[in-house]
């Protein structure tokens, strides 16, 4: 009896062990594979000092920690910190020489001879940016923390357990540093008040960790969740802000016609950044296209209505191109603000200059601003670690938007990305795509990593998977991801589903190297009535082939060779144009030789992919004429 129960219980075990270890397995991937983001209330009381450029805050703050960790400490940014002599900004723009960010640079040298200065270490100690916590408690408790230039570190009095909520009150000043980088006063179109990343702003934890990253010039990344702002400023000043107006009628710009100080109420929901401008030449206009939020223009009329006026049918277009193409954009109004040094996007706003040189110049900027409300704000990825996917997406959707909305029908809409990207290649100044923003170490590095090269990467796979498949990735992509914050495996994991194709070596090679794709055709020759091509792959990174042929009537023909790494194919992207498959091309092969059925003087040209769309850094190579 008791031999049997042994054997039982032997057999038993066996069977408890195999399904312990099933449980165990399906649990760890359910950690890795189940998201979650956290959430965050602000609401902010603002008192503006318009005399001496500092304001006085006070924010109350729900955080809900929707992570399975319990969290001890958290972090926020006081951006504005950078603003002094010596902080990280400083050192990186003193370190980087002639290579830095000329933008916060001065010129001490000659045109010929520049000698490049960091702006920042020329303030003068009134003008230093400063971000000063008066008081910060968590539910009543006083708290411990420490400033380390622009990051607040804070120990909590109370643990935030794993699906909990905690209350935060904060009361602080700011002292307003001059416009040297995105935000601040008077900038150089004499905006006083450029208020971008502004406030103590909670910094993200996800999957990956704290993002408490310096504010060393890059851009941004943040948590999820709703604010209500209020700002009071003196009657004669125009407020601007990402977010709906609540009390219209009892301010300047809006209704209103407040005598004495204003208050200004906001609200914006399920974002994760708040900004808002302020001036006395402000107006305020409001557009409601048909489709698309209702959008605020809020800048100096009588110095720059001109093109701001031209301008507004385009935007209307916009959204709708950009709703049918990428997805619904998910707020119900949009503010196109004056002020900032260029153009930068923030939650449901942009700063961008009132000044521009054509009509043209001045849509496609807010295209790409605006279009960011897509990649970054709604698909909201990290700006700071993968700068190409928001950057590179954008300057995509705004390049779609430059072709279509001016109807330049060009052969390749995204061809200035394309010629940049190859120009910097010629230079030596390619970097990985993936370095992170800040680590960039020249600013071309930065500017072809995170927008050309990457736009090339996206027009690319759309010559890899076909374009049908890329659009309908993009599609999946938001849909799947909006209003959440995923990174480039996730949209390599939509890509793969949707077309059906390996391609991990694509965002592996094209993105985290500077490898280049350069494909020759190196010899055509007649064999007997037949045409025998031999191509070769001279570059780093082996791609698909579409082979053109065009006859002497003129009458083009695609030879399509797969790579094998796909283990797909893509489908006909010209489906008037006759397509034959040839078999797959593996890229430990340099050479590939195929014949086509037809005598060598039926043709008049030989091309590797007419629609260059492939990154090949030297075309000439391509090209092959029967003469
Ligand atoms: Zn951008």
């Amino acid at each position: 009896m008791f031999e049997r129960i042994k054997r039982i219980f032997i057999r038993m075990k066996h069977f408890f062990l195999v399904s312990w270890t099933l449980f165990y397995s399906s649990f760890a991937w359910s950690q890795i594979d189940a998201y979650w983001q956290q959430h965050i209330d602000y609401k902010m009381d603002i008192e503006v000092n318009t005399k001496d450029f500092t304001y006085d805050g006070n924010q109350v703050i729900t955080y809900q920690n929707n992570s399975p960790n319990t969290l001890h400490k958290v972090y926020f940014h006081l951006y504005w910190n950078a603003f002094q002599p010596n902080s990280m900004m400083d050192q990186k723009l003193v370190t980087s020489g002639n290579d830095g960010d000329t933008k916060i640079m001065q010129n001490k040298g000659t045109k010929e001879n520049p000698k490049w200065v960091s702006e920042i270490s020329l303030l003068d100690p009134k003008d230093y940016g400063k971000q000063e916590i008066i008081s910060l408690t968590q539910k009543g408790k006083p708290l411990q923390y420490q400033i380390e230039g622009t990051i607040l570190e804070v120990e909590l009095a109370q643990p935030i357990l794993p699906n909990t909520s905690s209350q935060f009150e904060m009361k602080w000043k700011t002292f307003i540093p001059p416009v040297l980088r995105r935000g601040g006063k008077n900038n150089t179109e004499e905006v006083d008040f450029s208020m971008t990343q502004w406030y103590p702003k909670m910094a993200e934890y996800d999957y990956d960790g704290w993002h408490a990253d310096e504010y060393i010039g890059k851009e941004f990344h943040g948590v999820f969740g709703n604010f209500d702002v209020k700002i009071t400023i003196d009657p004669d000043y125009v407020v601007g802000a990402g977010g709906e107006i609540q009390n219209p009628n009892e301010v300047n710009g809006y209704g209103g016609k407040p005598k004495k100080k204003q208050t200004y109420h906001f609200i914006t929901k399920n974002i994760h950044d708040f900004a808002w401008v302020a001036d006395k030449d402000f107006v305020v206009e409001v557009q409601q296209p048909k489709i698309g939020p209702k959008t605020y223009y809020v800048y100096n009329k009588e110095k720059y209505g001109t093109y701001w006026k031209e301008v507004k049918p385009y935007v209307a277009k916009f959204w709708e191109l950009m709703n049918r193409t990428f997805g619904e954009y998910q707020y119900p109004t949009y503010s196109i603000l004056q002020g900032g040094d260029g153009g930068m996007e923030y939650g449901a706003c942009t700063l961008i200059m009132g000044k521009h040189d054509s009509l043209e110049d001045l849509a496609s900027l807010i295209f790409h601003e605006a279009g960011h409300s897509w990649f970054q704000h709604i698909i909201a990825t990290d700006e700071n670690t993968e700068a190409w996917l928001d950057e590179g997406l954008t300057t995509y959707a705004q390049d779609l938007c430059d072709d279509v909305l001016f109807n330049k029908r060009q052969n390749n809409p995204f061809g200035r990305a394309y010629g940049a990207y190859l120009n910097a290649h010629s230079r030596g100044k390619v970097e990985p795509m993936s370095t992170l923003a800040d680590h960039f170490k020249t600013k071309l590095g930065y500017s072809i990593g995170a927008y050309f090269k990457a736009e090339v990467f996206f027009s690319q796979l759309g010559y890899i998977i076909g374009e049908e498949n890329l659009q309908k990735t993009l599609k999946e992509y938001f849909n799947t991801w909006k209003l959440k914050h995923p990174t480039s495996r996730d949209l390599k994991h939509i890509a793969q589903e949707v077309s059906g194709m390996n391609l991990r070596w694509y965002f592996n090679q094209f993105v985290t190297t500077t490898d280049i794709i350069d494909y020759k055709i190196k010899e055509v020759k007649a064999i007997g009535d037949k045409t025998q091509v031999t191509l070769e792959n001279l570059g780093g990174i082996a791609m698909p082939i579409d082979f053109y042929t065009i006859d002497q009537t003129g009458k083009p023909q695609i030879f399509y060779i797969p790579l094998k790494l796909l283990r797909g194919e893509k489908p006909n992207d010209y489906p008037n144009l006759d397509r034959k498959v040839l078999p797959d091309w593996g890229w430990t092969q340099k050479e590939y030789i195929f014949t086509i059925d037809q005598p060598l003087s039926n043709f008049k040209t030989f091309v590797i992919d007419a629609s260059t769309r492939l990154a090949d850094v030297n075309y000439d190579n391509n090209i092959y004429e029967n003469k």
